[in-house]
């Protein structure tokens, strides 16, 4: 054995699955998994920067491991990530008890830089930006997958849209999709060692371009067996194609939701921030969707306090929200991200006015989500159980194909199963229910307690 290791993960389901890809390929050079630090032979910090409060939070983080260094100089710390790529060297110029700082597009070389490391003694910076496709193509093992059914599969890395606000096409590169050859393989493999969903990522994951589009990405996996749900994160609403919508109605294996971040309601604020689409054009793609697929769920991501966000703006932004009806929405107070176009625009909303949009805005959808929960009582919804759930061990909770999380008391062998649950109660973000009944002939799996 080389010694334990311990990932953070800080971010989305992208560096989710990235953490996961970097314990798979360690595992197999010899490192186990460990939760203590104080038994940890490598850290790794698996980073983000997409948001001010993910960047923070990383940074203390790494200080904060400097007495564990200093205790045992042998261990060996990591910063990966978009920090990593963004910050390069100068994160050991600040933190020297850092040994590796390892770029975005250089994740599949983390055993050859720990070796680096303990060979040369002195600390190894690999931020070489332009060739991400080894990276992408590491498929985890399945003890790492978080749950085991479901497998998260990069298709594309990187974004060309360059909106105002945002880092990531600075430090995660423009666009590049992997080759549909092996998406296909790799989620039918999946399929072979029992995954249930495939989640397929990408920064811009509807603009897809290896070999074939995204459309008919989705039918290849649909025709996969064995393959109950698919899923795709993130979309950007100036590539939806009718084409894509179409999918929503005539592939029964792609869930009925969708993430389509709108960011603002206001046609003016969505130029400074380079979107590329108008509220018209968002609303109707949202009518269109919902022709395509009645029942379809729809979360999205919201900024408040854009520079340049005038009452009348925000105002827009609410109206939108109660218009759509989300389900679920990730809303984020604007905040500065240097080296973006916008980091050069007049923070021009005052921290305590951004603040109370965001909380006016919250709770307006707060009630929405409720409403949306309780007209859900008393229907009957399949559910791929996840786990087990946090605050009662004799419930496990999963997810509809609308992506609401529902808790019910089940045997923990119901894990990783779609069953049928009538919903008995709403909650504000999640609903409670209660295992059908089972018919003969059913395909779902019945519950014998
Ligand atoms: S579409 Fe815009 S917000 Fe999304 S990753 Fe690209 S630049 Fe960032």
């Amino acid at each position: 054995m080389k010694g334990y290791v311990k990932i953070f993960t800080y971010g989305c389901q992208m560096n989710d699955l990235d953490s996961q890809k970097m314990y798979s390929i360690l595992s197999r050079e010899g490192w186990e998994p460990t939760e203590s630090l104080k038994e940890a032979d490598l850290i790794i910090l698996n980073t983000c920067s997409v948001r001010q409060k993910a960047y923070e939070k990383a940074l203390s983080n790494i200080g904060r491991l400097r007495p564990y260094k200093k205790r045992k100089p042998s261990l060996i710390i990591a910063v990966t990530g978009c920090i990593a790529q963004q910050k390069g060297s100068d994160i050991i110029s600040r933190m020297p008890h850092v040994d590796i700082v390892l770029g975005t597009h250089q994740l599949h070389r983390i055993c050859t830089a720990v070796e680096e490391k303990r060979e040369e003694n002195g600390p190894v910076v690999d931020t070489r930006f332009g060739e991400c496709i080894p990276s992408l193509k590491i498929v985890p093992h399945q003890a790492f997958m978080v749950p085991t059914h479901r497998a998260y599969i990069n298709i594309m890395q990187g974004c060309n849209n360059y909106c105002s606000y945002c880092i990531v096409p600075y430090v995660r590169g423009r666009e590049i999709s992997r080759d549909h050859f092996g998406i296909v393989e790799e989620a039918r493999r999946h399929a072979d060692s029992g995954v249930r969903e495939i989640f397929l990522l990408g920064q811009n994951v509807n603009s897809y371009s290896g070999g074939i589009s995204f459309p008919e990405l989705l039918r290849c996996i649909n025709d996969i067996g064995g393959i109950e749900r698919i899923r795709f994160t993130t979309s950007h609403p100036k590539d939806m194609s009718d084409d894509l919508i179409a999918c929503f109605g005539s592939l029964e294996k792609l869930c009925n939701h969708i993430h389509l971040p709108f960011q603002s309601g206001s046609d003016r604020v969505l130029r400074l921030m380079n979107r590329q689409y108008t509220r018209e054009t968002y609303l109707e793609l949202i009518e269109k969707l919902r022709q395509a697929r009645p029942d379809i769920a729809f979360s999205a991501d919201v900024i408040v306090g854009f520079p340049g966000e005038d009452d009348e703006a925000y105002r827009q932004t609410l109206e939108l929200i109660r218009e759509v009806r989300f389900d679920l929405l990730y809303s984020f107070r604007y905040s500065i991200r240097p080296g973006t176009e916008a980091a050069s625009l007049e923070d021009s909303v005052a921290p305590e006015e951004k603040s109370l949009r965001l909380r006016e805005l919250q709770s307006v959808q707060r009630a929405i989500t409720l409403e949306i929960n309780r007209s859900r009582v008393g229907l009957t919804y399949p559910v791929l159980v996840d786990g087990v759930s946090v605050r009662n061990a004799e419930q496990v909770y999963g997810r509809t194909t609308q992506n609401t999380i529902v808790n019910f008391t089940g045997p923990h062998r119901l894990i990783g199963r779609t069953v049928d649950v009538r919903i008995t109660r709403a909650n504000p973000n999640s609903l409670t229910g209660e295992t059908a009944e089972y018919e003969p002939g059913h395909t779902r799996l019945p519950i014998q307690v």
